[in-house]
């Protein structure tokens, strides 16, 4: 599903530049459940930046479905963003003065799916993530756990290939986290391929494959005895 063959990211300020990434090669094959680690500071969300196609590599190449990531029109890049990738962010990103349905339902107002099929669709994956009762209510209605299902049920409602997640349960409390990674695991469970960020140990046993960053190299990729998370909740 991703190739990624020794990629290089430098970030330029005035005179200074820092060296990020520094030759990373790794495959994630359709279906996997992946954790990038690290500590702060190791690249981890720039990585996921490029696999997301929000940042381009000085070097190397990425291989999406197929598709080689390089130097693509903005059109063509946002095309295959909404088709390939579905992102999750510590933050949430939710919209705030709309509902949990009007927020799962917006981007495929942007990819054309008409009124009804919207509604339809983001009711199935509010559904999905438990929280069809809570459609009508505003994000500030919700408790933190909640706001990152109404996000996951979001980037769930346009099919993804790939869900990228930078730190999901980065703002939420431990039990919540674990209950986020179950529905996570649950996802992957059904066939979806996952990468998660994440600099907590805890939450890289939940998922299948650990691999390892530290100042812009991978130094371990291991699968891993994957920990449900329902044995926490
Ligand atoms: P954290 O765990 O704190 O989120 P991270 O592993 O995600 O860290 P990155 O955000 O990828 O780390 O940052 C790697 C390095 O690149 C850091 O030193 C950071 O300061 C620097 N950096 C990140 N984004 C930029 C940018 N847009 N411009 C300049 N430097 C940047
Ligand atoms: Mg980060």
């Amino acid at each position: 599903m991703i190739q990624i063959k020794d990629l290089h990211k430098s970030y330029h300020m005035g005179n200074n530049s820092l060296h990020v990434l520094k030759g990373i090669n790794f495959d994630v094959k359709e279906g996997e459940l992946v954790s990038i680690m690290g500590s702060s500071g190791s690249g981890k969300s720039t990585l996921l930046n490029i696999l997301g196609m929000l940042d381009e590599a000085d070097e190397g190449s990425y291989t999406l479905d197929t598709v080689p990531i390089k130097n693509l029109n903005e059109k063509i890049a946002a095309n295959y963003r909404n088709k390939f990738l579905g992102f999750i962010f510590q933050s949430f990103n939710l919209i705030n003065y709309k509902s949990a349905l009007d927020n799962v339902a917006l981007p495929l107002y942007y990819q054309g799916v008409a009124r009804k099929e919207r509604v339809e669709r983001a009711m199935h994956y509010l559904d999905k993530v438990g929280l069809a009762p809570w459609s009508h209510h505003l994000p500030s209605e919700l408790s933190g756990g909640q706001k990152q299902r109404v996000a996951i049920a979001r980037a769930l409602a346009s099919d993804p290939k790939v869900l990228l997640a930078d730190e999901p349960t980065g703002a939420l409390d431990t039990k919540t986290s674990y209950e986020v990674m179950d529905l996570i695991q649950g996802i992957n469970d059904e066939g979806k391929t996952i990468l998660v960020v994440t600099h907590e140990h805890d939450i890289a046993q939940m998922t299948k494959r650990i691999v390892n960053l530290k100042d812009g190299v991978i130094i371990d990729d291991s699968f891993v005895e994957q920990v449900r998370a329902s044995q926490y909740v």
